[in-house]
């Protein structure tokens, strides 16, 4: 068997496509442009690659984007108080904050001083809550991406089995909420779990989101399964150069798997373009509110 690969980035492109689409709608029939406001603290390296891709691609599809870069030292205080100024500005519909923020700042007070219906991230308690109570606030980006590209080989997925491994906040958690709201069996696995092998192969759909290369092996896998892997991991090569690898051994699991998405090209790609959606919806229930 040779696995189905899972394109993230033909599917993102789609997306995008749509959310352009969308948002010239919502032009032309209230005259709102979504808005996108990206905060970044410090100089974190690869946080200005995400940040820098996020405000072209949300430039791209037609929005405005904003972006606020401060200093590694700005204080809680000065933070808190641009999040209350976006959270008042009415071209903001949207409001990230890139993690990690430095170590003197808490992540959880400034999510939680973002306006619920600004966080097109989801992290904010509210919109959590309002996920594992199949309300319809906003859905963290990665997992809700990683829900499209399954669809794109299963629609129907009730009653199967998914196994998780991590149980992050912004991964794990919430992408276990969303398979559960699907109708699936849902185990969440993590660093404490005992018989993970085991376990994964009990799975018809599996979620790597641990961030240890190539961590899960192909003997893991259930022949036929769905493997989501969420994992971007940095590894060297004898050439002293470096490549992205997921948290599942890839080329092996394809022999085994019914499908799977590839790193890079898998749930990376759809992670902006969710964000890209739930600006674009953000800012249109704000015209409609
Ligand atoms: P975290 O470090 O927050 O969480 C990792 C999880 O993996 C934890 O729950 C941890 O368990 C679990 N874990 C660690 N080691 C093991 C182990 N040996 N066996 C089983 N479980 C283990 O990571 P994130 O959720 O933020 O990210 C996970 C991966 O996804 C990373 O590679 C990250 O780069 C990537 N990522 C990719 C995104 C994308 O856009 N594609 C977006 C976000 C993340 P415990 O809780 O017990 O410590």
């Amino acid at each position: 068997m040779t696995a189905i690969r899972i394109s993230g980035t033909a599917l993102a492109d789609t997306l995008r496509a749509e959310v352009a689409q969308g948002v010239s709608r919502l032009q032309s029939t209230t005259g709102v442009t979504p808005g996108l406001a990206v905060v970044l603290v410090g100089e974190d390296p690869a946080s200005q690659v995400y940040v820098r891709n996020k405000i072209k691609q949300t430039e791209a599809v037609g929005m405005r984007s904003t972006h606020h870069l401060l200093a590694a030292d700005t204080s809680a205080t000065a933070l808190l108080a641009l999040i209350d100024q976006l959270n008042a500005d009415p071209a903001v519909h949207g409001i990230l904050v890139q993690l990690p923020l430095p170590p003197h700042l808490e992540a959880k007070a400034v999510i939680e001083a973002i306006d619920p219906r600004k966080d097109v991230d989801g992290f904010h308690t509210q919109n959590v809550g309002s996920l594992w109570t199949e309300g319809c606030g906003f859905v963290p980006c990665t997992p809700l991406g990683c829900l499209h590209l399954l669809q794109t080989v299963r629609r129907d997925i009730a009653g199967l089995h998914a196994v998780i491994v991590g149980r992050s906040t912004i991964v794990g958690r919430p992408m276990a909420a969303l398979l559960l709201n699907e109708s699936c069996t849902v185990t969440i696995a993590h660093s404490k779990t005992q018989a993970l092998p085991a376990l994964c192969k009990t799975a018809d759909i599996l979620v790597a989101a641990v961030g240890r290369p190539q961590m899960i092996k192909a003997e893991w896998i259930k022949p036929g399964a769905i493997v989501l892997d969420v994992g971007i991991n940095r590894i060297a090569q004898s050439d002293g150069s470096t490549r992205l690898v997921g948290d599942v051994d890839f080329e092996a699991a394809l022999a085994v798997a019914g499908a799977i998405t590839p790193v890079p090209g898998g749930p990376g790609p759809m992670t902006i373009a969710c964000l890209l959606a739930n600006t674009l919806e953000a800012a249109t229930r704000m015209a409609s509110a």
